[in-house]
């Protein structure tokens, strides 16, 4: 690395003026590239747009020799060489997207020393003839960017990450970092054992997003409801909605577009033209909302995203705070609203039992779903359970959730959920929803005489609660693993394990008191 035209040495300070433009560090970044610039393998966590870049960026100015970048992501590598050039530093990118000239161009400054970071993806480093290449030239440091996906579990999983342990291997000496947004306490270990040593130091910088208010509702309509959740809190504002369906996407920005909010669908059937025109405009324009599945968001910097919205379950956890985390980025307020109903979490568990993962993967795709379950059906403060998620504790009461600014009721529902569960199995553990709440609430139909379900001990045993309360109590029991669903996929319910203490009366449950959609409905639009 050749700045030798300063008059006295850079530092990490003089670096980050000279070079980036600007002032000061943010949160732990000093204390990262202190760390590595001393030769010290590290593991960084930072959320999206915490500035994981820097952390290598000026190591990379100030050891000798070329930092090498691994990047699984070809676009995002393009725009990193391209901001980097723009500020003076000699940066360059290896990927399948160039062409030949390109390559044997970018090779010939590799070996002359005239580079200062090279990008580059996993399997294009691990070939032999590259390793042989980069043996012979001085290395200022490896830094592995997206470092999750070296977790088998995860779902950004890439096999040749498995093989960047060589790295220690063949480069002794050399610092290794490692780096991600995205690392609950799992794969930060699988992180760890694959791609660093036992004694690299860790920094994890907080996950918090003080400025996103957090929201978790029913679903009841669920256009409805966007539309007057956008009406009413984000006119003229930008935001992301999230589905699970293509088709969705289209239908509801659609409706969206029909009720004066300018909005357009994003998802990976669309052709490439399609999507590339309205993620420009949506970066372009303000006030555009963009109708996606999770196709949409990789690398989009868009700082004032106002609203996330999810009218489907996200698949986990981490997928949701990394999709929540693209709003506000400005820091200005924003918020995360999510609604999902019991089907939502019915089609997920029934995902998970249909499918033919083998039964560890199984497991873990299970405890995924409880972390997210666990977030949605919580009563207390939100960010203790989203935080807690990623290793981190919080206090709780933020006043920027839902629960913080109502406190959700709760109550004694350990009877209701024995008349409930007793229901499931006298019924013979293959009926949904609807139908158990038909039996608990003694309402006879043809087909309910025909099953003879009219004779059952527990027909008419639930009067005491209206029917929505019941279907409360199911959702509950089925986000909370009491009873579980059909891995057939017809909607049917079943006991889970969890459900023995309670029907063996060694256990008592709360459930949180829903406010029925309906009635917020009406009430909201009283207001
Ligand atoms: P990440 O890779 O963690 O998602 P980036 O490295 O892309 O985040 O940084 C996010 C944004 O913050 C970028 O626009 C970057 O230029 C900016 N940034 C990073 N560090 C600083 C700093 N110390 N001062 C001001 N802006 C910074
Ligand atoms: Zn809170």
């Amino acid at each position: 690395t050749d700045l030798s035209t300063a008059a006295s040495p850079p530092t990490a300070e003089s670096t980050l003026q000279s070079v980036f433009g600007y002032s000061s560090f943010r949160g732990r970044q000093r204390e990262i590239i202190d760390t590595v610039c001393a030769g010290r393998d590290a593991l960084v966590l930072m959320p999206t747009g915490g500035g994981k870049s820097l952390c290598y960026q000026i190591p990379a100015l100030l050891r000798p020799g070329v930092a090498v970048v691994v990047s699984p992501l070809i676009a995002l590598m393009q725009d990193q060489v391209e901001a980097l050039r723009h500020n003076g530093v000699r940066a360059a990118a290896l990927n399948s997207g160039l062409d030949p000239a390109e390559r044997r161009a970018t090779e010939r400054a590799l070996d002359a020393g005239e580079l200062d970071l090279l990008y580059v993806a996993p399997e294009r480093l691990l070939s032999d003839s590259f390793l042989e290449r980069l043996a012979r030239l001085p290395i200022a440091l490896f830094a592995i960017d997206e470092a999750h996906c070296v977790s088998q579990w995860g779902h950004d999983f890439r096999p040749e990450y498995l093989q960047l342990g060589v790295l220690g291997e063949r480069f002794p000496g050399v610092p290794r970092m490692a780096l991600t947004a995205t690392a609950d306490e799992r794969t930060r270990e699988e992180i760890r054992r694959q791609l660093l040593p036992a004694d690299a130091a860790v920094f994890i910088a907080s996950f918090d997003r003080p400025n996103l208010t957090y929201r978790v509702g029913l679903k009841d309509r669920a256009r409805d409801q966007l539309l007057r959740f956008i009406r009413e809190r984000h006119a003229g504002a930008s935001g992301i909605v999230y589905c699970m369906s293509r088709k969705a996407t289209e239908q509801i920005a659609d409706f969206l577009a029909g009720h004066d909010i300018p909005a357009v669908p994003y998802h990976a059937g669309l052709d490439a033209a399609t999507r590339r025109r309205h993620q420009e405009r949506f970066l372009r324009e303000e006030g555009l909302v963009v109708v996606a599945t999770v196709a949409f968001g990789m690398g989009i910097d868009k700082p004032d995203v106002r609203f996330v919205a999810h009218l489907d379950l996200p698949k986990t956890l981490e997928a949701y705070y990394q999709e929540t985390g693209r709003a506000g980025r400005d820091g200005l307020p924003a918020e995360a609203w999510l609604i999902y109903g019991l089907q939502d979490i019915y089609r997920l568990r029934q995902m998970i039992a249909a499918s033919e993962a083998p039964e560890a993967h199984k497991r873990q795709e299970r405890q995924r779903l409880e972390a997210l379950l666990g977030y949605c059906e919580a009563t207390g403060c939100r960010r203790p359970v989203l935080l807690g998620h990623f290793g981190e504790s919080h206090p709780g009461g933020c006043g920027r959730c839902d629960n913080c600014e109502q406190p959700p009721e709760t109550w004694d529902a350990t009877e209701a959920a024995r008349m409930a569960l007793s229901c499931v199995y006298r019924t013979g553990q293959r009926f949904g929803a609807a139908h158990v709440v038909d039996v608990l609430l003694g309402r006879t139909s043809e087909r309910i005489q025909r099953l003879g379900h009219d004779r059952l001990s527990t027909f008419g045993i639930g009067t005491g609660h209206d029917k929505g309360t019941w279907q409360s109590v199911l959702r509950q029991l089925l986000a909370g693993g009491y009873l579980e669903a059909d891995p057939e996929g017809h909607g049917g319910l079943r006991l889970a394990r969890g459900c023995r203490p309670l029907l063996r009366g060694e256990a008592t449950l709360q459930l949180r008191r829903d406010l029925p959609a309906a009635r917020k409905v009406r009430s909201e639009r009283a207001a």
